[in-house]
């Protein structure tokens, strides 16, 4: 960005909001702001999930593109191409996380395209319940789990199983909401609290 920057700080904007504005994109608020940027959101996980949601991330296809890369294959299945919608969506084990955490939260999922997959959540994730903070939660902690895997095989040569890697998500999503006062005369509540371990041992 220096050619960008350049001129700001050379003009005498000292401040880093002053900065901040100057260079950031502006972008419209966009229908999917709710799912990720929310009263409880983790923000490492829910920054991941917002450049996912941009196509920022460096997925291998995207290198492809800019002529950095030859090799394209999916780090978990080896057999289709690194794809954004691929990697967090359709591959074998993005697919078993994604039926777990919808499992775990009591509802079905079904494969669809990226977009449909956004749509559903944007129109269904609404009201402020247990279930749709489990749900924006857990989204956008598989996509930061997802990316964070993908680039431990590929740069550390350290491999979590699928089952490992939903693990790890359970183990977050709960202690975040651990102990949280729950109406204890809710059945659909208590379940969720159980499935996702957010009672104190
Ligand atoms: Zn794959």
């Amino acid at each position: 960005m220096r050619s960008e920057a350049y001129p700001i700080l050379t003009a005498g904007a000292a401040t880093v909001r002053v900065i901040w504005d100057a260079i950031r994109e502006k972008r419209p608020i966009v229908p999917w702001q709710k799912i990720i940027w929310f009263p409880l959101h983790i923000p490492k996980h829910s920054l991941i999930s917002w450049m996912t949601l941009l196509d920022r991330l460096p997925t291998k296809e995207r290198l492809h593109h800019m002529g950095l890369l030859n090799d394209c294959k999916c780090v978990f299945c080896d057999d289709l191409i690194e794809t954004r919608d691929h990697l967090f969506l359709h591959c074998s084990m993005a697919e078993y996380i994604w039926k777990s955490v919808f499992s775990l939260s009591g509802i079905q999922f079904f494969p669809c395209s990226w977009d449909s997959f956004w749509t559903r959540a944007i129109n269904s994730w609404k009201e402020k319940s247990l279930l749709t903070s489990i749900l924006k939660l857990a989204l956008n902690t598989t996509i930061y789990f997802l990316w964070d895997e993908r680039n431990k095989r590929l740069f550390q040569g350290r491999t979590k199983t699928a089952p490992e890697l939903l693990q790890t998500i359970r183990n977050i999503v709960g202690l975040h909401l651990r102990n949280r006062n729950l109406n204890s005369n809710d059945n659909i509540n208590i379940t969720l609290a159980r499935n996702w371990d957010m009672c104190a041992p």
